[in-house]
């Protein structure tokens, strides 16, 4: 196991920046809404996250501005742990009260797949109490230009912490020992992977499933499918849980609503997909109701029939 906690207590104590971020997380404001009896949302008032909401993203995913994520411009009280093909280091812009960032060691465009065996080894020895998470090139990756992953907390974002009712969940396929089911009942729309970490690795028979999925919805969406992803994985036991959901939009209507009163400066994430809802402005956060949610997911979520669509072509193979 990585002992991420030792290397996180070790960092904060040299690093002033960080740890005047970290102490701020403490004045979060938070409110919960339900979008229906079973689906939460936990809204959370973070002004220090503006930057990353507002940030210039080209349709393409690109970002005029040096790389914040090359070893060689790291500030000076960055420390890394040292994780193969990646570094594994200390989110100074945190979101959780333990935040990590993953990047490659080469300066490669942002993508899922690119370093699997690097992903899958983390997967395999986070503690239990992590959660992977991964933002696509074009739906909330505030270094589209540098490949990167982020560990965060379990038990924050409620869609790994409340669960899912197994009459929530579709069978999809189940091929290799790797279930892949479908959210249903949700105002957001993603799959679920599940497979036991507890047998013979799983690195191959899960990059194939992954592989399969992007390649239906890139077929679906006509786009690079890994540029419009957001990824959840975590172990629960011995299973491995991933949720990926297949986007629609980079961001909102309502980002980009010219009144005032309608504007929400957001910019949804794998975290706001789980439903921790991050509003960098205070007045968007009194605002924002269950109507709002509904609508923002409705926006930048995969329409039900062309979740349909991928679900017909991953059947439809032998
Ligand atoms: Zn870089």
């Amino acid at each position: 196991m990585i002992d991420l906690r030792s290397f996180f207590e070790a960092q904060l104590p040299c690093w002033p920046l960080a740890k005047a971020n970290y102490d701020n997380l403490e004045q979060a404001l938070f409110k919960d809404i339900y979008l229906s009896e079973h689906e939460r949302i936990r809204l959370v008032c973070l002004p220090a996250r503006i930057a990353s909401s507002s940030a210039r993203i080209t349709a393409k995913g690109e970002v005029d501005r040096p790389c914040f994520l090359c070893s060689h411009r790291l500030p000076a009280e960055q420390q890394h742990l040292d994780f193969g093909a990646c570094d594994i280091l200390v989110n100074p812009f945190p979101v959780f009260k333990q935040h990590f960032t993953v990047p490659s060691k080469a300066h490669q465009r942002q993508s899922f797949l690119k370093e699997w065996p690097c992903l899958y080894r983390l997967l395999e020895e986070i503690p239990q109490d992590y959660v992977v998470f991964f933002n696509g090139a074009i739906c909330g990756a505030s270094a589209p230009d540098h490949l990167h992953f982020q560990i965060g907390q379990k038990e924050v974002m409620p869609l790994q912490s409340d669960g899912f009712a197994a009459e929530h969940l579709q069978l999809v396929q189940e091929k290799k020992r790797i279930g892949l089911y479908r959210l249903r009942h949700y105002h957001r729309q993603a799959f679920l992977l599940k497979t036991s970490l507890s047998e013979t690795s799983r690195e191959n028979d899960l990059f194939e499933t992954i592989q399969d999925l992007l390649q239906a919805f890139g077929q679906v969406g006509k786009i690079q499918a890994e540029d419009h992803i957001n990824v959840v994985a975590w172990k629960d036991g011995q299973n491995l849980m991933m949720l990926i959901f297949p986007r629609a939009a980079h961001r909102p209507a309502c980002f980009y609503a010219e009144d005032e009163s309608q504007r929400f400066v957001t910019s949804p994430a794998s975290v706001e997909m789980m439903g921790y809802y991050i509003f960098p402005r205070q007045e968007d956060f009194h605002k924002a109701d269950a109507q709002t949610l509904k609508q923002i997911y409705k926006d930048v979520c995969l329409s039900e029939e062309k979740m349909d669509a991928i679900c017909s072509i991953l059947q439809s193979k032998p």
